[in-house]
């Protein structure tokens, strides 16, 4: 990187329209200094927009202690980020680009509109007010020789010299929407700590459902269930049995163990209770009940409403000998296992575990191996649920990195 002249005020360069690098952008504008921000794609902010499509689910209202927690393994490295922009911060930043907010039943805090577009438009505005500058159709290709930028743009391929760099080019999933992790490459290339990207809030696959499974219960979903993994208390929640396996928010919930539980043993067995509301002796005193001349799947709906795909399900999974045995029935409809064998592919899921490893940089979110880039959002090695998690761990990597960037213009001749 070439030293800037110090009569000029800095630039930074910033990478990644996501929610990351535009609250970066953000930051370093109103410090005073100048913002480039170059993204691939023809608009910034796709994935933001496309996660306001369900409705926007932009944080969580849940206290400080569950709501780190769900960082798992990451939590003391989010811990910073979230204490300097945790999800009131957050709430407040939304109320003042003029948006409300309402947290639903879940605790989950959406836009009282549930939409992406509105805050995106007056972020956008409020940024080009503050004088960032935005090139789309910028696809930033690495470095060269002398350490500049490389970024492929409509007029051809130009080299850029920013006196900082922030890298905010998001996960490896939903690849059309911009993020697509090609930065991999060049960053494995300058020596940085790199875990693979993973699929994380993803469906599974199983070996192969049945015939009847596939034509008729793909796209069901499966309601009111609850489910275990290895000894943890079996959560309440529901899914969608696919054409390959299983999928849906309480599967997304549970994706990070099943998936190094993949990762470790080749397969994962989930446990599925398809009554969480029944006791398994209460389901076992059902069953008992005589049925005369009425079929095992009558019996079943009459004494326990269980039907459709849940039935389907238990007669897919349950060896036939035991519909004869209530107490076996009753343990296979409170415990019924379903093993799982591999991700959906990391394209199709919510966001990406893996990428730059904590230990790469420091606690100015600076690469340790490349003074002066800095790193924020999805691209960093954490993962977390669905629920506001996410785009808040996005935005306050970015504001940290942004403050970062301010701090190391500062001090570094
Ligand atoms: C379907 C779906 C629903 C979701 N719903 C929610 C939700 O409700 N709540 C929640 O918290 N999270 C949700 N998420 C996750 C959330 O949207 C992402 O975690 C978040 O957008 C990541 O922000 P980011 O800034 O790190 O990266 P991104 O938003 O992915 O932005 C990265 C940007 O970098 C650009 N880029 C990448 N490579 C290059 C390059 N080489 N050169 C130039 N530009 C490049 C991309 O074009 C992109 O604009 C959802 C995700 C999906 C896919």
């Amino acid at each position: 990187m070439t030293q800037p002249s110090t009569s000029l005020p800095p630039h930074v360069a910033i990478i990644g329209g996501g929610p990351a690098g535009l609250m970066a952008a953000e930051v370093l504008s109103l410090a005073g200094i100048k913002v480039d921000l170059y993204d691939g794609m023809p608009s910034v902010g796709r994935k933001f927009l496309l996660a306001g499509v369900g409705g926007m689910n932009i944080t969580h209202s849940e206290a400080y202690p569950a709501f780190l927690s769900r960082y798992a393994e990451r939590a003391p490295q989010i811990a910073p980020l979230l204490r300097s922009f945790g999800a009131d911060a957050l709430c407040q930043w939304i109320h003042d680009l003029g948006i409300e907010t309402f947290v639903g039943s879940s605790g989950r805090v959406f836009p009282t509109d549930m939409k992406a577009a509105p805050l995106l438009r007056a972020w956008l505005k409020r940024l080009r007010d503050a004088g960032v500058v935005i090139h789309t159709r910028h696809r930033w290709l690495g470095w060269d020789d002398n350490s500049d930028l490389r970024i492929d743009s409509p007029e051809g391929e130009k080299t850029i010299q920013p006196d900082a760099t922030l890298l905010a080019l998001g996960g490896g999933s939903w690849s059309r929407l911009g993020s697509d992790g090609a930065w991999m490459l060049p960053l494995e290339q300058r020596g940085v700590g790199l875990a693979p990207l993973q699929p994380s809030n993803c469906g599974f696959e199983v070996q192969a459902w049945s015939e009847l499974m596939v034509s008729k219960f793909a796209g069901s979903p499966l309601k009111n269930i609850a489910i275990g993994l290895n000894d943890d208390v079996p959560r309440l929640g529901e899914c969608v049995i696919t054409a390959t396996g299983i999928e849906g928010s309480l599967i997304y919930a549970l994706s990070a163990p099943i998936r190094e539980a993949i990762n470790h043993h080749g397969v994962a067995t989930i446990h599925l209770d398809l009554l969480p509301g029944k006791p398994v002796d209460k389901v076992q005193a059902a069953l008992s009940k005589p049925r005369g001349s009425r079929s095992m799947a009558k019996h079943l709906h009459s004494q326990l409403g269980l039907d459709g795909v849940k039935a389907a399900l238990l007669r897919e999974l349950t060896p036939a000998e035991c519909f004869t045995d209530p107490a076996l029935l009753a343990k296979a409809i409170k415990a019924l296992p379903l093993t799982l064998v591999k991700t959906r592919p990391l394209d199709e899921a919510i966001s990406s575990a893996g990428g730059v490893m904590f230990e790469s940089i420091d606690e100015r979110l600076m690469l340790k191996q490349l003074p002066g880039v800095f790193c924020a959002g999805e691209m960093l090695d954490w993962e977390a649920p669905t629920g506001g998690y996410l785009l808040t761990a996005c935005f306050a990597s970015g504001r940290a990195a942004g403050l970062g960037m301010v701090e190391w213009l500062k001090h570094r001749h």
